[in-house]
């Protein structure tokens, strides 16, 4: 059977799959292939109807929909064909990618590179142990929005949230301004796991509780919701006897993180990453498959678009480079860069000294809130970097550039080390 072939294949429409795209296309590559399973281009951003997107990429604060529908212009105009409703179901270390659509049934599509820019969806209830019935009224908060953002309909009346990050705080705001009563947020851990501004603009501003170190413990009802018991919880993350409260309810909201669309990465045999939950990438976003790239939140969960448009770019101009074959001679010089000491992970996870450009963002997240510390970074174990934080969140990216001059300094380098330190 005869098999189509693109340059480049793109697995996923949104912002990071249309970045890359727009970039794969300016660095002169002709034959690119969008492949969305959803009805429209877009992601995540459609339903994120609040605004507070682009202000680093395009300097004004633009709407979920709005900050979409620029880059799907961009997309339009350099005429990058894309096909919807169109659901990758496999792909293999040789960039083989089959496909489902109702119009063409499966299909195998041959890939020069392949560019993964999936997404990440919620975890859901299940994964949490909740005691109780399964009535109605519990939806992941992303679910919530969706329904009423894209679909117009109504979720609840009276609602408690399980989860600080940025959907749950986003949705306490929006069902308030739908007339709801949001009675508290819960957060397990003694932080939020949300952006600071969200917290100010989401809870603070609409006087929504947040109830730290707190978790659902129980769920009443057997049709309906009709209350949860909220119970804090001690530095082990267990209920303490005797802190029940109850809260009558119609809703529970559950924003209790989010994880990498990664069922297809593994099924090409792509080295994964223990942390991120996305695959390691080197300098360059491939992964361990030649030719296979990552961006967006596929790779690691990102707090702000802009980050995700910005590495999509680097993803869509390597891939790019790789199928062109302009990518430059020469043994590689791999470093590892290691993350320690307060700091979770980073990405990239190794650099090739000898190709790599001329700086590197290197992105982290850190595993506690910090205060006045120092973000440190040891090449071979000499420090070259020391620099006071105020404060740093686990809901906050943060990351650190670094030059390739300053790597060559270092000719025989092997590790770099990003980790906190309080002096
Ligand atoms: C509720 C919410 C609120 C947010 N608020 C903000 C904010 O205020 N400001 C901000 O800057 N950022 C915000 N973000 C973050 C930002 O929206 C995300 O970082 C960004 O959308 C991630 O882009 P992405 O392209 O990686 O993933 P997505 O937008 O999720 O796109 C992935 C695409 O891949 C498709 N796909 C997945 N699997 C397949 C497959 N097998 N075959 C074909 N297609 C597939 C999906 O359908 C989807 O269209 C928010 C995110 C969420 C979820």
């Amino acid at each position: 059977m005869l098999k189509e072939v693109h340059d480049i294949v793109i697995i996923g429409g949104g912002p990071a799959g249309l970045a890359a795209a727009v970039a794969a296309r300016k660095a002169g590559v002709q034959d690119i292939l969008i492949l969305e399973r959803d009805s429209s281009l877009g992601g995540i951003l459609n339903q994120c109807i609040h605004n507070g997107f682009g202000l680093h990429t395009f300097k004004e604060e633009l709407t979920g929909p709005e900050y979409a529908s620029r880059y799907i212009a961009m997309v339009e105009e350099e005429k990058i064909p894309y096909r919807l409703n169109t659901m990758v179901i496999d792909i293999n270390e040789n960039r083989e990618v089959t496909v489902i659509s109702r119009e063409n049934g499966m299909e195998t599509i041959q890939a020069g590179a392949v560019i993964l820019a999936m997404g990440c969806r919620e975890r859901p209830r299940g994964a949490l142990n909740i005691p109780g019935y399964r009535p109605a009224g519990i939806y992941s908060a992303g679910t919530a929005q969706r329904l009423m953002n894209i679909e117009g309909l109504s979720v609840g009346k009276e609602v408690v949230i399980l989860g600080s990050g940025d959907i749950g705080l986003i949705m306490a705001r929006r069902m308030t301004l739908e007339g709801a009563k949001v009675k508290v947020v819960a957060e397990l851990m003694p932080y939020s796991g949300g952006l600071k501004r969200n917290i100010v603009q989401c809870l603070n501003d609409y006087g929504i509780p947040l109830k730290l170190s707190h978790t659902v413990v129980d769920i009443q009802g057997k049709e309906r919701v009709t209350g949860i018991t909220l119970a804090e919880v001690g530095p082990d993350r267990k209920p303490i006897p005797g802190t029940e409260e109850h809260y009558s309810c119609d809703t529970l909201l559950l924003s209790v993180g989010l994880i990498p669309e990664n069922e297809l990465t593994r099924g090409a045999g792509v080295e994964m990453n223990r942390v991120t939950s996305g695959p390691n990438v080197n300098d360059q976003l491939e992964t361990s498959a030649e030719g296979i790239f990552a961006c967006g939140n596929v790779l690691h969960v990102h707090d702000l678009v802009d980050y995700v448009s910005e590495e999509a770019t680097l993803a869509g101009t390597n891939a790019a480079a790789y199928v062109q074959n302009r990518r430059s001679e020469g043994e590689a010089h791999p470093v590892t860069l290691k993350a320690e000491n307060g700091i979770r992970y980073t990405v990239p996870q190794t650099i090739d000294m000898e190709h790599m450009n001329d700086k590197v963002v290197v992105r982290f997240r850190v595993a506690d809130v910090y205060k006045d510390r120092y973000v440190s970074v040891y090449f071979d174990g000499e420090r070259v970097a020391h620099r006071k934080k105020k404060v740093l969140a686990p809901g906050e990216m943060e990351q650190v550039i670094l030059k390739k001059e300053e790597l060559q300094k270092y000719p025989d380098l092997k590790e770099i080390v990003f980790c906190t330190e309080v002096e």
